[in-house]
Order: structure tokens, then C-alpha cells, then sequence
């Protein structure tokens, strides 16, 4: 048995502030703002993920309002959430992710953060694949208020 689930997410620009993704740490002058540490990747990771398992989605699993998850670790969540799709029987096959903003530039990263999903998922690096993609100046992204992130990916049960 096979399943797809798709996964978005986007976050605010901010000065102050980390901007993560996929638990690395990309230096530049304005960061991802929110609740948590605001690693949109990890988020829409986790929400493909749910989705492709039925499982909910994160602001069931882990609401903004609970204060336990001020400031979370946002691939401590994801560790999470690979265990419930264990749990549940699923394994998962690959990802497919496309982060959208002007800046920073994404590709020089591209490869850490593979192999950081790639440990948290327990999959092989070459499983996972990251794009960076410009809006051409449209939409928030475009403006450089924002980022946004697609994710989709594949998850396998054997039924015996
Ligand atoms: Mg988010």
C-alpha cells in the first residue's frame, strides 16, 4: 500500500530572529518568525508526513497556543512525528521539497539539510530532494516578507 501527503508552510521574515531549516542554521540578516523556531521545512515536513498518514496535522498535534512549544525544536517534533508514522506502520520512501524566497540563496545549504532530514527520517540522503526556487518579486515571498515551503512525499506499508 502506497500514499501520498503534501505539506506547506509559510513564515514571516523577521530581524532578530534564526532562520532554520531543516534544523540548519542559514546566517542572514532577518530570520523565520513565530511561535516555535519557526523551521518552516521542518513544518511542512511534518504535515506531509501526517497527511500522507491520516494522521492530523501539527496544530492539532502541537498548538501554537500550548505554551510547551514556545520556542520548540522544531526537528525534536519531527522525531515525533516520524515515530507516530512508525508507530502507525508506515515507512517512508522520499520526500520531494521546494522552498520559495529571494534570499537567501538555498543551494550552498541544500546538501546539510538533506542529510539532516535524512538522519531525524532515517532514510537515505539520496531519498530526499531540496529545491530553492525565486518568485520573481511576486506575492510575499517575492517581496522578501516571507518563505514558503512545499513538501510532498511517498510512504509504503507492507501488508502481509
Ligand atoms: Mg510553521
Amino acid at each position: 500500500m502506497i500514499r501520498t501527503g503534501l505539506g506547506y508552510d509559510i513564515h514571516r521574515l523577521k530581524r532578530g530572529r534564526r532562520f532554520l531549516l531543516g534544523g540548519i542554521e542559514i546566517p542572514f540578516s532577518k530570520g523565520l518568525d513565530g511561535h516555535s523556531d519557526a523551521d518552516a521545512l521542518a513544518h511542512a515536513v511534518m504535515d506531509a508526513l501526517l497527511g500522507a498518514c491520516a494522521l492530523g496535522d501539527i496544530g492539532e498535534l502541537f498548538p501554537p497556543s500550548d505554551p510547551a512549544y514556545k520556542d520548540a525544536d522544531s526537528m525534536e517534533l519531527l522525531r515525533n512525528v516520524v515515530e507516530r508514522v512508525r508507530q502507525s506502520g508506515w515507512n517512508v520512501v522520499n520526500l520531494d521539497c521546494v522552498i520559495i524566497c529571494e534570499k537567501p540563496k538555498v543551494l550552498p545549504y541544500r546538501d546539510v539539510i538533506r542529510k539532516s532530514l535524512a538522519l531525524v527520517l532515517e532514510i537515505p540522503v539520496e531519498c530526499i530532494s531540496l529545491k530553492g526556487k525565486t518568485a520573481e518579486g511576486l506575492g510575499s515571498a517575492g517581496k522578501g516578507k516571507a518563505v514558503e515551503v512545499l513538501v510532498t512525499c511517498l510512504v509504503q506499508k507492507i501488508i502481509s
